[in-house]
């Protein structure tokens, strides 16, 4: 077997998933992956995918949703292709077997924030990623693409200014090797793991954005990082996301005395975009001197929380609370990375040859804030037109720049007194000093530290190693650029720049 191929895809998610099968219609292919095939955040997805496919709705409904929701900074264009080809998009998924839910003969939808009708298809109630994952991970199997799972992608390899393979580590045999490829497609997911709580699976540190970073490639948009208000929160127990769909169909947000307090926060009460809310439960948590609120769902009928909702149902009796019956604690959870490597609409990076699809691109859909069950769709739109894009090119090449942009640089910051480096010693400073709230001060001291253990690190060997190189890096991009953005705008809170400027109507890039 020839270790050349005509596409590598790292990654194995929706967005490698999808992106395999497609281009093993082109040519010969191998997807690598850091751990097992179905690990990833992809299979954890409750809510579902949004697509503007019910009676009264519209694309243009689901492109105003969008650009609402994303504060000024979501590109119209990619946006306007997000909408129009979602239908198209939803129906290849249907014709793999994805088993979306039908209520009366039709697909189901649901509500979720900061959409005006319901639009989200979902599978299985609340395990919509998990049938997407299982749906396309079985196709892969007869779909004669070359498979490496414990394959950490360790180095992009360039060659005047174009792609032209990998460095990877095998994770159990310890051994680095190249591999050739003539299109290289990162889809290694997002960041998540930077927090201290986060809803992502511990795949989620930041690797495509570190090694495309290391390779030369822009990045952008990195101080945009969602946080989902509502994550389990139970002592002892990882964060588990509680979906937006629970409030979509009902759910209400109380305090401890069972009384609501959104509606003193937005007009749109419990389902107001996700920024807000995550601030709305810190002030609640703040003012009643408690570390979460609760979501109330009692009212509901228990056969229809158990069908609509079985993973949550199941993994809350799990840790002994019935939800049927009970208020379930909540509290906000790094969720989502908006940033990434920068991309054009045809997935393609700076450098010739490399794209970035799902949750590692950025490519300028979701602006400040994602619209909530947006990205598995963008995932399915670009990665059709990343493959479309490579079959049509006799020679790859680098996306221009299209976007208003202030273009940066990381530079050598004050040294810092800092610790050892460590992955808890990390997630815990960025989660205290760049999470929902940030200001000049907390996000200075943390790009000095970053900057120290950047300078302390030894050379990473294994994949522990690797993920901390990478974590630290992506950490990097991230507070540096929500330093350098003076102003608050949809996820990006600064307690110092409370108010949103015209001037930053553009995005940061790292070049
Ligand atoms: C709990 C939860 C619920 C969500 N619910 C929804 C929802 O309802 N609707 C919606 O639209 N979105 C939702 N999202 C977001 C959405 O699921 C993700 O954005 C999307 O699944 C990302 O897909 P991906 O393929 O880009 O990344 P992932 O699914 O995370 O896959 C990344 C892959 O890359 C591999 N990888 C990473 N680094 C390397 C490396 N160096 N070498 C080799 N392999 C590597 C990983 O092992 C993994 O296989 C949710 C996210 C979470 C965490």
């Amino acid at each position: 077997m020839t270790d050349r191929y005509d596409y590598i895809i790292v990654g194995s998610g929706i967005a490698g998933l999808y992106t395999a099968l497609l281009a093993r219609e082109q040519g010969s292919v191998l997807l690598v992956t850091k751990g097992s095939l179905d690990e990833c955040n992809t299979k954890y997805a409750q809510g579902g995918i949004a697509a503007a496919i019910g009676r009264g709705d519209s694309a243009d409904l689901h492109f105003k949703d969008t650009i609402v929701t994303g504060t000024g900074l979501s590109d119209p264009v990619v946006v306007r292709m997000l909408v129009d080809e979602a239908a198209d998009r939803i129906a290849d998924l249907v014709n793999l077997g994805v088993p979306f839910d039908t209520a009366d003969g039709e697909i189901a939808l649901t509500l979720e924030a900061a959409h005006s009708l319901p639009r989200i298809l979902h599978a299985g109630g609340d395990t919509t990623g998990a049938h997407i994952e299982d749906t396309l991970g079985n196709w892969l199997h007869s779909a004669g693409v070359k498979l490496l799972e414990n394959c950490l992608a360790t180095e992009i390899l360039v060659t005047n200014g174009t792609v032209c393979g990998l460095k990877a580590l095998g994770c159990h045999s310890g051994r680095i090797k190249d591999y050739e490829c003539r299109f290289l497609i990162l889809a290694t997911g997002g960041a998540g793991q930077l927090f201290k709580y986060t809803t992502n699976s511990s795949v989620s540190t930041g690797d495509g954005i570190a090694l495309a970073c290391s390779a030369g490639a822009a990045i952008t948009d990195m101080e945009f990082f969602q946080f989902h208000p509502t994550a389990l929160r139970l002592p002892g127990v990882t964060r588990f996301l509680i979906s937006e769909a629970v409030r979509g169909e009902g759910g209400r947000l109380v305090t401890a005395g069972g009384s609501r307090f959104m509606d003193k926060y937005s007009p749109q009460g419990d389902l107001a975009p996700r920024d807000i809310v995550s601030r709305s439960i810190l002030a609640e948590m703040v003012a009643t001197g408690r570390d979460n609120v609760f979501l109330d769902i009692t009212h509901m009928k228990a056969s229809y929380i158990t069908s609509r909702f079985p993973q949550i149902y199941r993994v809350c009796k799990e840790h002994g609370l019935d939800i049927t019956r009970e208020l379930i604690p909540v509290a906000p959870a790094a969720h989502y990375m908006i940033g990434g490597v920068r991309v054009n609409s045809w997935g393609e990076t700076s450098i010739a040859g490399l794209f970035a699809a799902g949750e590692t691109a950025g490519s300028g859909v979701h602006g400040a804030n994602r619209l909530a069950s947006n990205s598995l769709l963008e995932v399915i739109v670009f990665g059709k037109r990343i493959i479309e894009r490579s079959a049509s090119l006799e020679k790859p090449r680098a996306a221009e720049e299209g976007r208003p942009e202030d273009r940066i640089s990381l530079s050598r910051r004050q040294p810092a007194a800092a610790g050892k480096p460590g992955l808890v010693a990390l997630k815990r400073l960025l989660w205290h000093k760049a999470g929902i709230i940030r200001d000049g001060e907390g996000l200075t001291e943390t790009a000095d530290t970053l900057f120290a253990w950047q300078q302390k690190l030894p050379p990473a060997t294994d994949r522990p190693s690797y993920e901390l190189a990478n974590l630290v890096l992506t950490g990097r991009l991230l507070v540096e650029a929500a330093l350098y953005r003076e102003e608050s705008r949809g996820v990006h809170f600064r307690s110092d720049f409370p108010a949103s400027r015209p001037y930053w109507q553009r995005h940061i890039v790292f070049t």
